[in-house]
């Protein structure tokens, strides 16, 4: 296989600006975020931050986004290359909305949907040479656990509420899912469900039911704030039907080069990244935001020393071991998997302490 991705390229970043919202308006807030015309390029107070990819509230970003940042991904997927893709953002700031997790958000249409659509036109054109097997699974990590969100078991027992209005997990009579690595690097989840599928509809479906049984915390910042990591793992088998047509020197000419690939695509809808004294946490949300911390500041560190590419040359330890997310994510980033991640901020002024967070985040990952 060729490195035709480049090894300078191995984290792109984004930038999502939402608009204002209804809340925000309400409040009076003010926009403080710039992006400037023409250039991927945003502005925050005295602050300037320059990204791979920029986009504000006009035109219709999630296509260009999609089409600039995703669709390289879904295409890499044939050739075997595993990818993830990462929203990252403060509660509120939009990554649900950008990724398209929670399936009611009107005639929006998220990353997620776009990325499975573009799978099966690719498919569609290939099936007569190649045969296709396609598996679905969507976990959430919460306080370093990992929670099938497609357990068949756990399909009606959802959220309860207890006194205080908050959400308890519901606890599955399953134990939890463990992340293993097999001794050629391939990371496996034992104990969470696979479902097969074999249309867009099938694969919609999945991702309906594990939004659903999401769990979800209520925080003064968003009552449908998350406080988990999500992730819904597309894994695409091929298998070549017919031998390879060949030219004349020996070689194949079809896209595939080899008779069988496998190839995983994450699609990470990330816990807020605002700070657990944010949120007027009682004990129990604080320990939530502490653990949550944890993945993101891995995240980071994993990130950001994937991205120094004088450590990297040097075989620099990557400390992927440090949490749950970038254990489960080790195999699809970096090495040559492809990256993105799509920091989502608000524009309003009261949030931009947040927003200057995430970018300065968003910015050690380059
Ligand atoms: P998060 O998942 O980061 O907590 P959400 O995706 O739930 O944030 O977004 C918070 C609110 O902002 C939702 O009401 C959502 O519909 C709205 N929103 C987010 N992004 C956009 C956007 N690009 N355009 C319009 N509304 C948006
Ligand atoms: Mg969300």
């Amino acid at each position: 296989m060729t490195m035709e991705h480049g090894e300078d390229c191995c984290v792109k970043v984004a930038v999502h600006v939402r608009p204002l919202i209804g809340d925000e308006k309400l409040q009076g807030c003010k926009d403080c975020v710039a992006v400037v015309p023409g250039k991927p390029q945003v502005q925050i107070g005295s602050h300037s931050f320059t990204f791979d990819h920029v986009y504000g509230s006009t035109g219709t970003p999630s296509a260009a986004m999609f089409d600039q940042c995703v669709a390289p991904l879904v295409d890499g997927l044939f050739q075997g290359y595993n990818a993830t893709v990462l929203a990252y953002g403060q509660t509120g700031s939009g990554k649900t909305y950008t990724m398209g997790t929670a399936c009611k958000e009107g005639s929006h249409i998220g990353i997620i949907p776009r990325a499975m659509a573009a799978l099966f036109d690719k498919i569609e054109s290939l099936k007569n040479q190649v045969e296709f097997q396609i598996r679905i699974s969507f976990i959430e990590i919460l306080k370093e656990e990992v929670r099938d969100l497609l357990d068949p078991s756990a399909a009606t027992v959802g959220k309860i509420e207890n006194g205080n209005g908050h959400a308890k997990l519901s606890v599955p009579g399953k134990p939890p899912v463990q992340i293993r690595e097999a001794s050629n690097g391939v990371i496996t989840l034992a104990g969470s469900t696979e479902v097969h599928v074999s249309t867009q509809k099938e694969m919609t479906a999945c991702l309906e039911q594990g939004s659903l049984s999401r769990a979800t915390g209520s925080t003064n910042m968003n009552n449908q704030s998350s406080r988990s990591h999500a992730i819904f793992t597309i894994t695409l088998e091929q298998m070549r039907k017919s031998d390879p047509i060949m030219t004349a020197d020996g070689m194949p000419i079809e896209e595939m080069n080899e008779d069988y690939l496998c190839a995983k695509l994450h699609l990470v809808d990330l816990a807020g990244s605002e700070r657990a004294k944010r949120t007027g946490s009682d004990g129990l949300r604080f320990k939530e935001g502490v653990h949550i911390n944890r993945g993101l500041l891995a995240l980071g560190n994993v990130i950001s020393a994937l991205g120094d590419e004088k450590k990297r040359k040097e075989g620099a330890h990557v400390p992927y071991r440090d949490s749950k997310l970038t254990r489960l994510l080790q195999d699809s980033l970096g090495g040559n998997s492809k990256t993105v991640m799509i920091a989502c901020i608000s524009p309003a002024d009261i949030n931009a302490e947040e927003t200057l967070n995430t970018l300065k985040y968003a910015n050690r990952a380059r």
